[in-house]
């Protein structure tokens, strides 16, 4: 069967996720205060409804509780973030992912019980200026606090060379696990073909031994 979602708080965030399930045909009920964002959402999401997120008697006889994942997206107003979460949890919704606009407010919804915090602007943020420090960067994923998972944009420096030239896995201690080459993903390139500029080079490791990568073969 297919997941269920409740999504409270239809800003740019909340809406955004709505949008998205929605269009990959996955039923949402999307739930905000505000009337006229409520109207927006009649016809993307399955069920739109005008409701405060704080009143848990109203949240109760919504069947919160039997949806498999609640997104709450409220942002300013860290009350009702905080409180939403909280009825949430007592009333027994085992997802429960909530935007956090600071560093205190995503400590308090750890605490309270948020299965996931999620902290969009701080993350976005951050890409962007890791993509703005290195001309090479293309995207990353972060594995933990040292690993990730780098995509890199070949340039000329590294085009012609081979996996085998590059030797990266006794060279840095890292692994190509794909090649990207015209929207083409190769995840098991040959090791003997040469490089090309604008390959998009995906690779995994720690991250001192990606910018040692990077540092000397772009
Ligand atoms: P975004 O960046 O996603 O646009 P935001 O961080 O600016 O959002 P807000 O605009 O404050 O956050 O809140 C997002 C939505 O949450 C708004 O549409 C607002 O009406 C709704 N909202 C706020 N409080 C409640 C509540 N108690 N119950 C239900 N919805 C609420």
């Amino acid at each position: 069967m297919k997941k269920e979602f409740a999504v409270i708080g239809l800003g740019r965030f909340g809406g955004s996720i709505v949008q998205y399930l929605s269009a990959h045909d996955y039923d949402v009920l999307a739930i905000d205060i505000d009337e006229e964002r409520v109207s927006q959402f009649m016809n993307i999401a399955s069920y739109a409804v005008v409701v405060d997120a704080m009143d848990e008697l109203a949240l109760k006889s919504l069947g919160i509780r039997n949806f498999d994942h609640v997104i709450v997206a409220i942002g300013e107003n860290l009350n009702a973030s905080i409180l939403t979460t909280i009825i949430l949890k007592e009333l027994g919704v085992k997802n429960i992912t909530v935007k956090a606009q600071s560093i205190y407010h995503e400590k308090i919804l750890q605490k309270i019980g948020a299965t996931q915090v999620v902290h969009p602007e701080r993350d976005m943020g951050k890409r962007i200026a890791k993509q703005l420090i290195s001309n090479n960067v293309f995207d990353y994923l972060d594995l933990s606090e040292e690993y990730s998972i780098m995509e890199l944009i070949a340039t000329d420096k590294i085009a012609n060379k081979n996996l085998i030239d590059l030797n990266v896995r006794a060279n840095y201690d890292l692994n190509i696990i794909g090649i990207k080459r015209d929207n083409q993903m190769n995840v098991s390139p040959i090791p003997t073909e040469k490089l090309r500029k604008g390959d998009l080079i995906f690779v995994i490791g720690h991250n001192d031994k990606i910018e040692a990568f990077q540092k000397r073969e772009f």
